[in-house]
């Protein structure tokens, strides 16, 4: 494993952090899981796309730069260490993507790859159901045949749609062959969330924004054109999709590199409290420490994936080391601020904000109770009971 970054790659470096700096919006947009934010960082999106930053690992004719692996995490620590917007477009860049550009058609690609990059079309995922979360494959939402339509008519429920309420598209699982075995007879559906029999309602989280969503089905039609992967092998499609969540493309080092960073900010800021406490400084210093052991290990994966190696059940391990070191990070910084954690706006609201939703990361891209299962059966070779 190379540590060293090359004279291009530092040159890479150099140029995503000008433009960074210089177009990064001087005070943080709002909410994007608010219907206002939203449509702020759609256009941050758009301005990332135009100077062709919004999906620099993609080919040119999307709008890419054909970076690689290691320019991509380049990109992500320099956009973290910015404080850039987040993107609200990530779930369809960072997880149908790859699967898109790995399973799917020409035509698909050709057509849905450059909105999705520039925001026209921002995507959620539909996997979720009021009875299928952690047992996905117990899904029960059907697409029924319509052969005079040459398609499918969908009826179900999806739950839990992280910006449902904002985004145009939805890729999901649906059950084509009830008959079938759980795993069998489920089919990738790319269904499009202004079509007629689909209803989307907001659902409002703790934090008080509306990121999430329910939607409905109501014999809601998608075309044969729009089915990624083969009828009936939604399963294996959806895991490949689930591979790149939990293992590399969600969750870059950046993002925790950059909030350590913070977090020693903060600690100098507050020393007088933190020095009363050794065992606060403890605290920090390991936070920090784990942001880097994330990025070294981040720098293995990458260099296996470069060597051809596929990212295999060790990506639910990086996914529990990154939610679980999201959690510490922020419930570090909530013990040095103290008694000012609790303050309502302010200049360290934004702690308490990214605390909330940092417990969510034990739960979502499946949860960590899951992602221990799969790590003892499958890494470490333990029995199943
Ligand atoms: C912030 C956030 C964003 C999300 N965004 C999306 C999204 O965009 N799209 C989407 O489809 N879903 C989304 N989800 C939903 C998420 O994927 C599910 O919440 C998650 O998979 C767990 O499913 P569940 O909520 O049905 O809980 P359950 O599956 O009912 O689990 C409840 C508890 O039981 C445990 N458990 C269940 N089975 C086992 C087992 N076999 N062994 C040990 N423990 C077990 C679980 O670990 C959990 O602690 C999101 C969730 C959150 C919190």
């Amino acid at each position: 494993m190379d540590l060293t970054f090359s004279p291009a790659e530092t040159a890479f470096r150099a140029e995503c952090r000008d433009w960074l700096e210089a177009h990064v919006p001087r005070t943080a947009l709002p909410s994007g899981d608010t219907p206002e934010g939203f449509a702020l960082h759609r256009e941050w999106e758009r301005t990332l796309f135009d100077a062709r930053w919004a999906v620099v690992s993609w080919p040119r004719e999307y709008g890419g730069r054909e970076a690689s692996l290691w320019e991509w995490l380049i990109f992500e620590e320099e956009y973290a260490r910015a404080g850039a917007p987040q993107r609200v477009t990530q779930n369809g860049i960072f997880l149908l993507a790859p699967t898109l550009f790995e399973l799917g058609t020409q035509e698909q690609q050709d057509r849905i790859l450059p909105k999705m990059a520039s925001g026209e079309e921002a995507w959620c995922q539909g996997w979720s159901e009021p009875n299928a979360g952690s047992d996905l494959a117990g899904i029960s939402s059907r697409a029924i045949r319509d052969d005079a339509a040459g398609g499918w008519r969908l009826r179900g429920q999806k739950t839990w749609t992280t910006r449902g309420a904002f985004c145009d598209r939805l890729f999901g699982l649906f059950r084509t062959d009830p008959d079938a075995p759980r795993h069998d007879g489920l089919t990738y559906l790319l269904v499009d969330l202004r079509a007629d029999g689909v209803t989307v309602r907001p659902v409002e989280r703790l934090d008080g924004d509306d990121g999430f969503a329910e939607v409905f089905f109501d014999d809601a039609f998608v075309p044969d054109a729009d089915v990624l992967g083969e009828v009936g092998r939604g399963w294996s499609v959806a895991m490949a999709t689930t591979g790149s969540e939990r293992g590399l493309t969600l969750r870059a080092p950046g993002r925790f590199m950059a909030a350590a960073d913070r977090l020693i900010d903060l600690a100098r800021r507050v020393a007088e409290d933190a020095d009363a406490d050794p065992q606060l400084q403890d605290r920090v210093t390991r936070a920090w420490m784990d942001a880097q052991a994330y990025r070294w290990q981040t720098f293995w994966t990458v260099t296996r994936l470069v060597a051809g190696e596929r990212p295999g059940a060790e990506s639910s391990l990086v996914k529990l080391f990154w939610s679980e070191l999201d959690v510490r990070l922020h419930e570090t910084a909530l013990a040095l601020l103290g008694p000012h954690a609790e303050l309502v706006g302010g200049e360290f609201a934004a702690w308490m904000k990214g605390y909330e939703f940092s417990l969510s990361g034990p739960i979502y891209a499946g949860t960590n109770e899951i992602q221990r299962n799969v790590v003892a059966e499958r890494v470490l070779g333990l029995p199943r009971k």
